[in-house]
């Protein structure tokens, strides 16, 4: 038998889970990936198709997940995360942060694995403290567009300190902020992948509203690496993990433009329902807690991303 550990990541074939299974597989985890395909793709892990170390199981985790043998740790990470994919999805969206969460949880409860979940800025709403820290409690609407994906993911946060206080399960929560890099979907919707595309294909870029509402942007790489620490401390309230550079959309919009050696128009479209105005992590916790520190300048990890797009859209157009 292998003296491995072995790591389960759900929604393995998405954005985030494809590199965390990266980060794990170069950790010396065995990992056993699972996805069923809705916003995931198998693109994102065809690299390892041949690594002795990784198995995909295409399964959906709103439904009971049986899995043989031993399991350390859990990574739950299945979910659409695109605000256009909450109006197009949002009952898979709350199921899978609710039903898939409870049984991501009962999976590391039986296998007395280590379980943290993907949870989310979101869980702070449209913020009334700025920037955040984890001890706000947020200003969510339950009952809007974006209250599927809110509310499935402060649901799960709440599953998941249950399950710590009612069965002693070692659980972590990260509450992830906007993050961006390869592997994103080019027409999922968010900001990153919706202007460099479209800078990258010669259309006008789209700004909702009047663009001055703010975001702040971790490169991907960043983002696992305090994701795989606090998967090794012992800490078990919400992190946040971002980078607290902060800036307008319509800056951002520029950005793009100056990466991308474009001049094209900006156009404004109607703000979506309950767009946040502000958003920052304040990362004191994540500094103390994990020695952690975002690294990659945004200069960088835009000309990283744009290149991403540039190829993928070479080999796909
Ligand atoms: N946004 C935009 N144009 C687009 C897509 C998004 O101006 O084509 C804005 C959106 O209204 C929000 C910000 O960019 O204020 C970030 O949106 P995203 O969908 O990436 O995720 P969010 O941070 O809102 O969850």
């Amino acid at each position: 038998m292998s003296a491995k550990k072995t790591a389960v990541v759900t929604g393995a074939a998405g954005f985030l889970g494809s590199h965390l299974t990266d980060r794990l597989l170069a950790e010396g985890f065995r990992v056993i990936g699972m996805d069923n395909l809705v916003t995931g793709n198998v693109r994102n892990i065809e690299h390892l198709a041949s690594n002795a170390d990784f198995d995909f199981i295409k399964h959906d985790v709103t439904k009971f997940i049986y899995l043989p043998g031993k399991v350390d740790l859990i990574f739950h990470f299945a979910s659409p995360a695109s605000p256009i994919d909450y109006l197009q999805i949002p009952i898979q969206t709350l199921k899978v942060s609710s039903l898939g969460t409870h049984n991501a949880l009962g999976l590391a409860k039986e296998k007395g694995a280590t379980f943290l979940i993907a949870s989310t800025s979101e869980c702070y709403g449209d913020p009334l403290e700025h920037p955040q820290k984890e001890t706000y409690w947020g200003n969510v609407n339950p009952i809007g567009p974006r209250g599927c994906y809110d509310e499935a993911k402060r649901f799960a946060e709440a599953m998941t300190m249950a399950y710590h206080r009612a069965h002693g399960l070692d659980t972590k929560i990260v509450r992830i902020f906007n993050t961006y890099g390869p592997r994103m979907r080019l027409e999922d919707g968010r900001v990153v992948p919706a202007f460099i595309g479209q800078a990258l294909q010669g259309r006008p870029l789209t700004v909702f509203g009047d663009g001055s509402q703010t975001r702040s942007f971790c490169y991907v790489s960043d983002l696992i690496d305090g994701i795989f620490r606090l998967s090794q401390s012992s800490y078990h309230e919400p992190v946040n993990i971002g980078n607290p550079r902060e800036m307008t959309v319509l800056q951002f919009a520029q950005e793009i433009l100056k990466h991308t050696g474009t001049n094209l128009p900006i156009i404004h479209k109607e703000l979506p329902t309950d767009d946040p105005k502000v958003r920052q992590p304040d990362i004191t916790l994540a500094r103390r807690l994990l020695g952690w520190e975002p690294k990659v300048e945004f200069e960088e990890g835009i000309s990283r991303t744009v290149a991403y797009f540039r190829d993928f859209l070479a080999i796909n157009s």
